[in-house]
């Protein structure tokens, strides 16, 4: 009998989770692609959140479902609208790294009122994306505990 408390225990599974070991992947888009593209995308992909890269594959920005849906109710042309324009950009984007806490995860998703992150690791001064966490994964991570005990 180790004397811990369920709460104590608990607490420690959840310490043990990271953000690497429960990622997925990113969906991601260039910034010059189309708004009906990543609508295209979202859907192909079957994702709530792109991430918006530049050629150089830095990540510039998000978009989210009522991004979209804000982008076509304005009355601009879908073709020709560059998803650059309706994106949240640089830097103003809430990312984890793959070392992270899943519990700072979850934290930041709560706070900055979001659905998804993207995982990232330094390239210079910019980011790469590797990953992808959203409400599902920590969902996914709440059953883990549970069944790995
Ligand atoms: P939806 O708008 O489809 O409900 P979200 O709640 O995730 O999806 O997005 C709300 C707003 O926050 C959108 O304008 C979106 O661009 C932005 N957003 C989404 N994810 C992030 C993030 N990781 N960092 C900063 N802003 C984000």
């Amino acid at each position: 009998y180790t004397g811990k408390s369920s709460t104590q225990l608990l607490s420690e599974s959840i310490k043990k989770f990271y953000v690497k070991d429960f990622q997925s992947l990113p969906s991601l888009i260039k910034e010059d692609v189309s708004v009906y593209e990543a609508i295209t995308k979202m859907f192909l992909d079957d994702v709530g959140t792109l991430f918006i890269m530049n050629q150089a594959n830095e990540l510039v920005g998000v978009c989210s479902r009522k991004d979209l849906l804000r982008a076509t109710m304005g009355g601009q042309d879908v073709h020709a609208t560059p998803v650059n324009i309706i994106m949240t950009r640089m830097p103003n984007i809430a990312v984890v790294f793959p070392d992270d806490l899943l519990l700072y995860a979850a934290n930041l998703l709560i706070d900055r009122e979001i659905d998804s992150l993207p995982v990232v690791t330094q390239k210079g001064s910019a980011f790469e994306v590797t990953g992808r966490i959203t409400k599902t994964t920590i969902t996914r991570a709440f059953v883990a505990l549970i069944e790995d005990e």
